[in-house]
């Protein structure tokens, strides 16, 4: 069912979790070797609070219901940590998804983080958000403080109408994420801010860098590609979305 754009994502979030979580399990569909960040031990979930244009898991995030098994933060943790054995990597993230959807998503994420540092002390985890939720509520950041998690936020637009159109969620929610990076960095646990360059004009992106310090934001801007998947060109059109802004 196409949903109508753009959405509430506070509410999105709400009826996304409960759609992927059962009790402490959460709806993924797939556990693998990633080549990215050198090698990292990857779990693929379903749900989102947004619906980005560029989404590469666009279809399970619209339609979660659909899609994936549900797995216990034990089933996950072994999982990914028979991964990094195997391939001898000290990485370890949950993508395809928003991690932090409501309480009992984001119960399940501590427990996978505490799951695998108790076996790999030494490993770390990049947990990669659109911190929605980490700006909305603020206490959560107080619960991430593991040695060795490392945040990264995709703040989707350069300001409220490029964030609209990109994440498919209100503009107003913009200042979200810059909050969530505010609130970490309060917090002294690593978080920076990430956006998709191939969207922006070179202007764009150093408004962005000025946003960023005027909200004294002090972590380096991450600039992302794009994979251009057919489906990824097509529904950016739809959204009067291209490549270069
Ligand atoms: S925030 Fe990430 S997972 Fe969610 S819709 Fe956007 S690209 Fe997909």
């Amino acid at each position: 069912m196409a949903l109508n754009l753009p959405l509430d994502p506070i509410q999105r979030s709400e009826e996304a979790e409960k759609l992927v979580m059962r009790g402490e399990s959460r709806s993924y569909y797939k556990f693998r070797a990633a080549p990215y960040y050198g090698g990292i031990a990857t779990a693929d979930a379903i749900g989102c609070s947004f619906l980005c244009a560029y989404c590469w898991n666009y279809g399970r995030n619209e339609n979660p219901a659909r899609f994936g098994n549900f797995y216990s933060p034990e089933d996950v943790g072994d999982k990914l940590l028979e991964i990094s054995r195997r391939r001898n990597y000290h990485l370890f993230r949950i993508t395809g998804s928003e991690p932090i959807l409501g309480e009992a998503s984001f119960q399940h994420l501590l427990k996978v983080i505490e799951i695998v540092f108790q076996e790999s002390p030494h490993a770390k985890f990049i947990l990669e958000t659109n911190g929605l939720m980490l700006g909305y509520r603020e206490n959560l950041a107080d619960q991430l403080k593991f040695r060795n998690i490392l945040i990264r936020i995709a703040i989707k637009g350069v300001d409220p109408g490029s964030f609209e159109k990109i994440a498919g969620v209100r503009r107003e929610f913009f200042t979200y994420p810059l909050l969530a990076l505010k609130y970490l960095e309060n917090r002294h646990i690593r978080a920076w801010p990430a956006v998709m360059e191939d969207l922006f004009s070179v202007a764009e992106i150093s408004e962005l860098r000025k946003t960023l310090r005027e909200n004294e934001i002090i972590a380096e801007l991450e600039l992302e590609c794009l994979e251009p998947y057919p489906f990824v060109l097509e529904n950016m059109r739809k959204r009067g979305l291209s490549i270069g802004g």
